[in-house]
């Protein structure tokens, strides 16, 4: 199998910024399929093609609309993606939607990819490059004119080099699940959902269950880039024929997962989230359009500590929402404000069950000494082997691997894999927690979070209660307590772990 079979590259940046024309000179597919897209010259709904690299490396390309009206599409198609494709035309340089496609693949946490300068052939690239450079440092930019071909092989090249270490969602373990984008009816084959799947694999006759109605469904057949399969991992984009669902009975935004699983819909999530550095405040009760999957519902914020949520600092708040959102821990969800609508941050599902919490429940502000967010990091000259192991560490979310099993995944052995994960650290992509284990250090910030919420409502912690209440192991409640520890947070007494400020 291809190494790296299943990795999504979505485009990015503002309308009429030339994505759907390099989309279309780099795969020989025009994504614009809607009438009324061929007529406006504008897309409107989410395109796809597959796109080969000059290795043999297969990438799913999702071309994404890029006008403010389409926003919500753009989200959903960008919620699955490993990288991004993002134009900027040089006649025209950085406008509102790459300022706001930018801040929701870090909403996302999307790090990798590739800037195309296009139009090159219209003016000189040189004031959108400088532009991008000091927003993106580290990431390629690639001056091209689709037109004219110019520029296509460098970009290519540049792909290639920005998904080498990628791993994506291949193989990721848990129950099938993949968010609807598009659902269509084919003549003589009946009703096709698409999607990425998240986790899991699909084959026919599997029995899925439909999202938040709770429709069973029957899977036909698969196909991934119109190839039947017999069977299709996490990681690639796949569209399943059912049986079941009539036309207007599945919609996009619903989710098709293992009915053995245990996901369900939710009008309430704790999360820790982050506004962007320039977004105001949000004051307790704001109400915010809150996206996950291919899903978004509105809702209002109640942070968990003081009364409002304040920009560049993680803090851990509930959402309740309007309308279900069916999200997992650890999954990421984007904010945008309603008026005027922006993109203003984003962040990742600690509970998708919480029970109601409000003012006056006491919780938690990230530790002010939090390891550096990958996002400001990666990208520049890290080794393939420590991105390799920190995409991995992503994976495995807060039941990491060991160290030695990660390693051996990722085809080290014991010297190399030792300094992969020493460069891992020093970039901030990983975090030591123990002899032999690593934490990805957002879901760590996540999870140190959480405790430290529980030491500061009940004056105490243990790993019992740890271990109940992140649903984890004792292992790694032992672990993050431990950690907690050394980061002089909390202090150890017996078995009871209390918060340090509480002490003098
Ligand atoms: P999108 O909204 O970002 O998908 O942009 P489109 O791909 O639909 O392109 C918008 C307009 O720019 C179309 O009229 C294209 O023909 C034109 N265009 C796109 N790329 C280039 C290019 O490299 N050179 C020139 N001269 N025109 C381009
Ligand atoms: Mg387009």
């Amino acid at each position: 199998m291809n190494e790296s079979a299943g990795l999504t590259l979505g485009t990015a940046g503002h309308v009429d910024h030339g994505k759907t024309t390099l989309v279309r000179a780099l795969t020989g597919r025009d994504t614009d399929r809607l009438a009324q897209e061929k007529e406006r010259g504008l897309s409107i709904e989410l395109g796809y093609a597959p796109l080969t690299l000059p290795s043999g490396r297969r990438l799913s390309v999702v071309d994404v609309p890029g006008h403010e009206r389409f926003i919500r599409t753009m989200v959903a198609g960008a919620t699955g993606i490993d990288a991004f494709l993002l134009c900027v035309a040089a006649d025209d340089g950085v406008m509102p939607q790459t300022t706001e496609h930018l801040a929701v693949l870090r909403a996302l946490g999307v790090v990798a990819g590739v800037v195309a300068i296009t139009k090159a052939d219209v003016a000189s690239p040189a004031h959108a490059t400088a532009q991008i450079a000091d927003e993106l440092p580290g990431i390629e930019a690639i001056p091209v004119a689709a037109s004219e071909g110019r520029g296509l092989d460098e970009l290519l090249g540049a792909l290639e080099r920005a998904t080498a270490a990628l791993r994506g969602r291949r193989g990721r373990p848990g129950p099938t699940r993949l968010h609807v984008d598009r659902v269509f009816t084919l003549h003589g084959i009946g009703t096709v959902a698409t999607g990425t799947l998240w986790s899991g694999s699909v084959g026919p006759t599997q029995e899925l269950l439909a999202l938040p109605h709770g429709m069973r469904v029957r899977v036909r057949s698969v196909q991934v880039h119109d190839q039947p399969m017999e069977r299709a991992d996490a990681g690639q984009r796949v569209a399943l024929a059912l049986t079941g669902p009539g036309r207007r009975e599945l919609v996009r935004g619903d989710l098709l997962c293992d009915p053995a699983g245990d996901l369900s819909a939710t009008y309430r999530l704790n999360a820790a989230l982050k506004l962007s550095a320039g977004a105001p405040p949000l004051q307790r009760g704001a109400r915010v359009q809150v996206h996950h999957g291919t899903r978004d519902a509105p809702g209002r914020i109640v942070p968990l500590e003081g009364d409002e949520l304040p920009p560049g600092r993680r803090a851990v708040c509930q959402l309740r929402l309007e309308a279900p959102l069916i999200a997992a821990r650890g999954d990421a969800v984007v904010l945008r404000q309603i008026a005027p609508p922006d993109t203003i941050g984003g962040g990742q599902v600690l509970d998708p069950h919480p029970r109601r919490q409000g003012p006056g429940t006491r919780a938690l502000l990230e530790p002010e000494r939090s390891p550096r967010a990958p996002a400001e990091t990666a990208g520049a000259n890290l080794s393939e082997a420590a991105i390799r192991l920190a995409d991995l560490l992503k994976g495995d979310g807060d039941r990491p691997r060991t160290d030695n099993e990660l390693g051996a995944t990722a085809g080290l052995d014991g010297p190399d894999a030792r300094s992969a994960w020493r460069e891992a650290e020093r970039a901030g992509l990983a975090v030591r927690v123990g002899p032999n284990l690593h934490f990805d250090p957002a879901t760590l910030e996540c999870l140190s979070a959480l405790v430290v919420g529980i030491c500061r409502r009940e004056g105490s912690v243990t790993i019992g209660r740890v271990r109940d209440e992140l649903g984890t192991s004792r292992r790694y409640a032992q672990a993050l307590l431990e950690h907690l520890d050394a980061e002089k947070v909390t202090i150890r007494h017996g078995d009871m772990h209390v918060p340090r400020e509480r002490r003098g």
